[in-house]
């Protein structure tokens, strides 16, 4: 396979892979430990929807350049990027430097298609490759810090320094120690004059990855194999293509995503994405590991990043940072989604938590209840308890108030119970005195704390014995939707009422509000059925 059937060009792109809304490639590391296992690899990155491999030849056990090389790209699949990456810059190959790049001197001779060099050797190697470099071979001139992310001004005299040197395309990659690092990546690419590929490395670094493709980067890497990766933070074939359409990105494309931390287990991501694309939305929605939502907002205040979700514990902090908050939201004081209003930019708050709980809690009574009247909630009067005070438990606490129900709270720090039961005008217990909570039959309980959520799922916010004294259990964990605890209050006969309820009823909202479309329900549903 040669670099020519690689799409270079948008137009061609669109031709080449109908529809296809940029031309940042997709770019699958290979660490076999042998030639053959190097070839099974290539063979299946190919399979997966990979653009090229880099081949790094830095993991080979063992390595004779000539021959090795002209087997490797001879028979490779897909066209090829050379890598042999030395310990010094973070790779595997411990030797020699100079036959180090003796063998890349052989690749660029053999016909790989693109010839990666380190930024540190990239004068030397260029010396001595004059006059005898095909046409076709492309050199990537790397740099990698594996301490930080520097300032986007430091990084744009990094770009210089490696476009001095003669590269055809820069190579930068950082680590991001803070999500908003990943800002001073996008400003590279935004302005880099060279084709460049630009990355910040590590968890926090997951948005670099996916929206290089609106950016324009030249490359992005993809892991063949989920968690099998060249560099930290790198995400599989399948989730770049699957999850987050990467080939539908382009540079006008909207980004929303929720904010969280820990964030890797959230479904938001299959289900808004399968959702936006449904109804040919062009908007992408990323799971956003945040430790700082102040930074967060500061470092994305471009038109462009228009809606987030929020989770644990970022809540109230979220509120803090809005422009305008909904009324409902303010007395809750946290919100569950902002929205960029495209006006004027202002960013505004919104609670949309309560909605989906309280449907569904009331559904379930309803359901139970047989003919309850559809203008008189079942919750009304009931004594509603709810566990956890924080963004959820005051969604739940305001939702019963607003019902009518008379609200109890219990929670693991008593002040902050004492507190959001004044505001609802109800009574704050200890999570010792629940244990024994008993005034009167057919009581309703919401679990809206963390505990039982993955991975500790066998925690549970109240012991079995205390729960056959509800009628109805709602939890507002979502992962696993079979709690402990809701397996538990079924087995004492009460109605469990599962978080992804409340999940589905308020994405159902947050999905209007971010597109404008309705709401595709059934498609909503069942892809947070394939993703839990
Ligand atoms: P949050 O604001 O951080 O509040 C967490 C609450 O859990 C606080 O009341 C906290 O008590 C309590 N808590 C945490 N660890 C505890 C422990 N080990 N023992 C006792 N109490 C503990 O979080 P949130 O946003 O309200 O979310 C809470 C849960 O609801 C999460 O599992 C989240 O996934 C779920 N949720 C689900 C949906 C849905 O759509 N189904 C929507 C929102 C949230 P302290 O005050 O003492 O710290």
């Amino acid at each position: 396979m040669t670099l020519s059937s690689i799409p270079l060009t948008t137009a061609d792109v669109q031709i080449a892979a109908g529809g296809r809304r940029n031309f940042t490639l997709l770019c699958a590391p290979v660490m076999g430990e042998s030639v053959d296992q190097m070839l099974g690899q290539i063979r299946k990155a190919k399979e997966q929807g990979a653009d090229l491999v880099e081949v790094r030849l830095d993991f080979l056990k063992s390595f004779s350049p000539k021959q090795d090389l002209e087997v490797l790209l001879k028979q490779s699949a897909l066209p090829t990027l050379v890598t042999y990456r030395p310990k010094w810059e973070g790779g595997q190959y411990e030797g020699d430097d100079s036959r180090r790049l003796d063998a890349l001197r052989v690749a660029v001779e053999s016909g790989a298609d693109y010839v990666d060099v380190e930024l540190q050797v990239a004068h030397e190697f260029f010396s001595s490759i004059h006059g005898k470099k095909p046409e076709k071979v492309k050199i990537i001139v790397s740099s990698h810090n594996y301490q930080n992310t520097p300032s986007s001004e430091e990084l744009g005299n990094l770009v210089a320094r490696i476009q001095a040197t003669g590269a055809d395309i820069v190579k930068i990659a950082t680590t991001a120690l803070d999500i908003s690092d990943c800002a001073h990546i996008f400003q590279v690419l935004a302005h880099s004059q060279v084709p460049t590929i630009a990355i910040a490395m590590g968890e926090r670094g997951l948005i670099s990855r996916i929206l290089a493709a609106k950016y324009g980067g030249f490359l992005t890497f993809g892991a063949i194999e989920a968690g099998v990766v060249s560099a930290p933070g790198q995400p599989s074939i399948k989730d770049l293509l699957d999850l987050y359409n990467l080939r539908q990105l382009g540079p006008d494309t909207k980004v929303h995503g929720v904010i969280g931390k820990p964030i890797g287990h959230s479904k938001s991501p299959h289900l808004y994405n399968a959702a936006f694309k449904s109804v040919n939305f062009n908007g992408i929605y990323l799971p956003l590991l945040v430790d700082s939502v102040a930074n967060f907002i500061n470092a994305y205040s471009s038109p462009d990043f228009v809606g987030y979700s929020y989770t644990i514990p970022h809540k109230e902090d979220g509120l803090r940072c809005c422009d305008e908050v909904d009324p409902i939201a303010k007395a809750i004081g946290a919100i569950s989604q902002m929205i960029r209003r495209p006006t004027d930019g202002k960013l505004i708050g919104y609670n949309v938590d309560y909605l989906g709980a309280i449907a569904a809690i009331e559904e379930a009574l309803r359901a139970s209840n047989g003919a309850s009247p559809a203008t008189i909630s079942p919750l009304a009067g009931k004594l509603f308890v709810v566990i956890g005070a924080g963004g959820a438990g005051k969604a739940l606490a305001y939702g019963g108030m607003e019902k009518g129900a008379r609200v109890v709270v219990a929670n693991r720090t008593y002040e902050k119970a004492k507190e959001l039961a004044s505001k609802v005008g109800g009574q704050a217990i200890t999570l010792a005195e629940l244990e024994n909570f008993h005034p009167e039959d057919g009581m309703v309980l919401a679990n809206t704390t963390s505990v039982g959520m993955k991975p500790n799922i066998d925690l549970t916010p109240l012991s079995k014995k205390a729960l056959s004294r509800y009628r109805l259990v709602f939890d507002a964990i979502y992962t696993p939707k079979l709690t402990r605890l809701l397996q538990e209050a079924q087995e004492c006969g009460a109605i469990p009422v599962y978080g992804t309820e409340m999940f589905i009823n308020q994405a159902f909202v947050q999905f209007e509000r971010f597109t404008g479309y309705p709401a595709p329900k059934q498609l909503i549903r069942d892809a947070l059925a394939k993703s839990t």
